[in-house]
């Protein structure tokens, strides 16, 4: 988690705690099969959003795991930034959301996937999505892309993608909100339908100090004001559960409502 999330604008890779680089090595090998159709397979996972009012579920996050012979299966702090690294994330990125997209054909639920900067840059990204869509005969507005404040750091580039997408139909969230640097002002110009407030604000909610509080209701406001939607993530107790609703936010995903489970089909 902490490579992924790490915000310096740095090239050196740190494998995550207990990942050697033997095992990075072996990790890159294996994500290079699996997108040559050689072996493998991307275990797609589904974590609920709860909406907070009701406790209906209508949407899930798409959370992938890698199924290797000899290291089980491995979760994404595991393997993203290998596939950052060695320039697979693109792949890798396209496989989860067709996968996605072909398991939506037979459903009605909304899902959101979460890509990756270059991912999300590349020429013909907003053709591929259209595509992929179509040919599964799914509604666009079923699918959220999650993109990382990371992306903004090209906020030329990420605009030019985000409008595509989004005059096609598909919707975008702003993942992990509050672990980045950008500016509102840049957010305040990008196609953005929702924002995910990230774990380590939510987990401090009941006990924050006043400024912490101040921080979350402005973010509320903000949200309010850009016509967005608010997500708060990883809500594990009932105090933070209750200290959302108290915020007014209504859109809730946490291992309190549900685990990401392996997708059905
Ligand atoms: P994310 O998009 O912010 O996803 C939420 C992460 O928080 C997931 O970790 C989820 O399992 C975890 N989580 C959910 N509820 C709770 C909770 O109550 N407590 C705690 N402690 N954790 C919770 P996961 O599945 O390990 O994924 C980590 C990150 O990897 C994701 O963060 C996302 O940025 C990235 N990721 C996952 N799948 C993909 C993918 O297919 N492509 C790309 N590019 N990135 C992916
Ligand atoms: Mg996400
Ligand atoms: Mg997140
Ligand atoms: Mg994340």
């Amino acid at each position: 988690y902490s490579a992924k999330h790490s915000q310096e604008p740095t090239r050196v890779y740190r494998p995550p705690q207990g990942q050697s680089a033997h095992q990075a090595l072996l990790v890159g090998q294996r994500l290079r099969r699996l997108i040559g159709g050689e072996e493998g397979a991307i275990a797609l996972h589904c974590q609920p959003l709860v909406a907070l009012d009701d406790g209906t579920v209508r949407e899930f996050e798409v959370l992938s795991r890698l199924d290797t012979q000899d290291m089980g299966r491995l979760t994404p702090d595991h393997f993203i930034p290998v596939a950052e690294r060695n320039g697979l994330i693109v792949d890798l990125d396209r496989l989860v959301l067709k996968q996605t997209v072909s398991a939506m054909a037979d459903t009605d639920t909304v899902l959101s996937v979460n890509i990756a900067a270059p991912t999300l840059y590349h020429a013909d990204f907003p053709a591929y999505i259209g595509t992929l869509l179509a040919d599964a005969g799914v509604a666009p507005h079923r699918l959220y892309l999650e993109i990382t404040e990371r992306v903004v750091t090209d906020p030329g580039r990420a605009l030019t993608a985000l409008e595509a997408l989004s005059s096609a139909g598909v919707r975008i969230a702003l993942d992990d909100f509050g672990t980045g640097y950008s500016s509102l002002t840049v957010l305040a110009d990008l196609p953005i339908h929702r924002i995910k407030i990230d774990r380590r604000f939510i987990q401090q909610l009941g006990t924050e100090p006043p400024l912490q509080r101040a921080i979350i209701e402005s973010v509320v406001a903000m949200a309010d004001g850009l016509g967005v939607s608010l997500v708060a993530e990883g809500i594990e107790t009932d105090t933070q559960e209750q200290a959302v609703r108290d915020h007014g936010i209504r859109l809730a995903q946490g291992y309190r409502f549900g685990r990401p489970e392996p997708m059905g089909r």
